[in-house]
């Protein structure tokens, strides 16, 4: 590898390009706003165009599917800088039918596309953690799954173009609907007397305890949710799972609901906030004080 782009510095683009490059890769990084933080040792491009010149693999690490949408087709975009043969690996978390999109797309530019969207939140990215759902060509896989493992314990490869991101909506489904779940127990024990902190010791005991409802117990203690993963990306990636759903004729009821839940969270000016604030949401429906 001769040069790596790497596009996206928010909370999760931040750590895993640190890691690629400490573990000695040519990493050069862009970002739409300046940062002022240390990406050491990376390179920092002044442009999108100067970062992704020459590079033999883009990652992306990007809000939504609009972003990589504008970032990689839009007018000065990256697909017009790239030389022929190169790959660009999606770590955004996107739909299904958008990344099948974006690959066809970048296929009459004689670009490659893979998705690779993680589980795993800030914590697992700074300590290189992450799980990689990866989909694509095997030979793409082959090609860039030793930079994945510079970011996780594990590096999946689930199929063509389009897998890493399908399974990736499962697993977030799961997410919205454990810290959902909690959420709205923990209101009703505030509103009965019982008390948040004295639900979560017992729950801690029992089978149903779990790293993320470990990871979230302090904000929802100090309802301080500072994001590490924030509420309005779990509202699409639910929003992108009933569109998945859909393509099958699947009906979810649970994660519909999950759906209607963090919309309303998300009503209530708690989209910037961590998805943990779903709490106060739910709070606020049972009608307890906090
Ligand atoms: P984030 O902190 O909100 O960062 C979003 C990044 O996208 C920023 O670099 C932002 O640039 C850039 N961006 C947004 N719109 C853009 C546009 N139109 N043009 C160019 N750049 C644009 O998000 P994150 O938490 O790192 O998450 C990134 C992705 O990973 C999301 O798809 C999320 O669902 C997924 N994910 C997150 C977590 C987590 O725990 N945080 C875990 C797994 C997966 P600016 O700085 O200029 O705004």
């Amino acid at each position: 590898m001769n040069k790596i782009a790497w596009i996206g510095l928010g909370q999760m683009g931040v750590p895993m390009a640190r890691n690629l490059a400490k573990h000695g890769y040519p990493v050069t990084v862009y970002n739409r706003t300046p940062k002022s933080v240390d990406m050491t040792p990376c390179q920092v491009a002044d442009s999108l165009h100067m970062a992704v010149d020459h590079a033999d693999v883009v990652f992306l690490m990007l809000s939504d599917g609009a972003a990589v949408e504008h970032v990689v087709f839009g007018e000065s975009g990256a697909i017009h800088a790239l030389s022929q043969g190169a790959l660009i690996v999606n770590m955004s978390t996107v739909g299904v039918d958008e990344t099948k999109q974006f690959a066809l797309r970048a296929a009459e530019h004689q670009v490659e596309w893979m998705d690779a969207p993680v589980s795993g939140s800030v914590g697992p990215a700074e300590a290189g953690t992450l799980v990689v759902l990866a989909g694509g060509s095997e030979s793409a896989f082959h090609r860039v799954k030793p930079l994945l493992a510079t970011m996780a314990k594990s590096v999946h490869h689930l199929g063509p173009v389009g897998s890493g991101a399908a399974m990736k909506l499962l697993v977030n489904g799961m997410l919205a609907a454990t810290v959902a779940a909690a959420s709205e127990c923990m209101a009703l024990a505030e509103k009965s007397g019982l008390g948040r902190e004295r639900f979560l010791d017992v729950l801690s005991e029992t089978g149903m305890w779990s790293p993320i409802l470990a990871g979230k117990r302090p904000l929802w203690l100090d309802d301080e949710y500072h994001p590490s993963f924030a509420l309005k990306h779990m509202t699409k990636d639910l929003a992108l799972l009933s569109r998945f759903a859909v393509q099958y004729s699947a009906a979810l009821p649970g994660m519909t609901t999950a759906l209607t839940t963090y919309l309303g969270a998300q009503a209530q000016d708690l989209g910037d906030a961590d998805m943990a604030a779903v709490f106060q949401h739910l709070c606020a429906l049972a009608g307890a004080e906090l």
